[in-house]
């Protein structure tokens, strides 16, 4: 479970995160979605530290996220994220971008670590690309890794950052795919994205941010078909 109270965040004089609340309970899939600038990502990487917050608290299973590097280590085990951006190693095969955290972190061996790794490679489509380098796979593909290479830390919760927007069209589905299948593993997920299609099949919440608050918190049902604001209708109404 993820609780976030009140947390604020402000870059230089600019808020960019306004007294933000909101629970994430185990197994739940939410999406978050809101104009550009709003502060979906900040929020998102407040979650795990990549940006620190103001003010306000982050409990992940009840450890305070704080400078105690012992709770930011015990939280980074739990929370794993996939950015718009793959970040893979280019240096590295696919096979060992997916094995490295744990050999590296959990001081897995080698060899169960890349057992597991071609298992996760399997689970994603890719089991046959897994001795190729980054540069040799689309970018669906390179993406399908990221999120190969999130699982192989066994998080309990995966945080995504528009996964999808650096993607061909065609690339998309395939991408979108794989994290339809594991909504229904029972790992939490936040995702931040675009794809209302995939926020209305996927999501069990949807959360819209503007201009650093949450502005509507609810189904996804709800948000599509009576949107509370005027500001969630003007942007439902542009994405669509
Ligand atoms: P997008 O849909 O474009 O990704 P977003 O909702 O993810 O937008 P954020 O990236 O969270 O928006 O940014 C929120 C605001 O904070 C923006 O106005 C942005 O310019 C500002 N901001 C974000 N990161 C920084 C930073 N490191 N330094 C200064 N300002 C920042
Ligand atoms: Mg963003």
């Amino acid at each position: 479970m993820i609780e976030a109270q009140k947390v604020s965040k402000h870059f230089g004089s600019f808020h960019a995160l306004k007294e933000v609340s909101a629970t994430f309970y185990e197994g739940q899939v939410t999406a978050i979605i809101g104009p550009s600038g709003s502060g979906k990502s900040t929020f998102l990487r407040t979650l795990n530290r990549l940006e620190t917050h103001d003010s306000g608290s982050i409990r992940v299973d009840g450890i305070e996220l704080n400078d105690d590097l012992k709770n930011l280590d015990a939280i980074r085990r739990e929370v794993g994220m996939v950015f718009q951006s793959f970040n893979l190693f280019s240096h590295l095969t696919i096979l060992r971008n997916v094995a490295l955290a744990p050999i590296r972190v959990r001081k897995t061996s080698p060899a169960e670590a890349e057992a597991k790794a071609m298992a996760l490679l399997e689970r994603v489509g890719l089991a046959d690309q897994a001795h190729k380098y980054p540069v040799q796979l689309s970018g669906g593909q390179q993406q399908r890794v990221a999120i190969a290479r999130a699982l192989a830390m066994d998080p309990k919760v995966l945080l995504f950052d528009e996964p999808t927007s650096a993607l061909d069209p065609e690339m998309v589905n395939e991408v979108l795919a794989v994290m339809r299948e594991l909504a229904h593993t029972g790992i939490t997920m936040l995702v931040v994205t675009h794809e209302m299609g995939f926020a209305r099949e996927v999501a069990d919440r949807i959360i819209f941010f503007d201009n650093g608050v949450i502005l509507e918190d609810t189904t996804p049902e709800a948000l599509f078909t009576q949107p509370a604001h005027e500001r969630t209708k003007a942007f439902l109404s542009q994405v669509k």
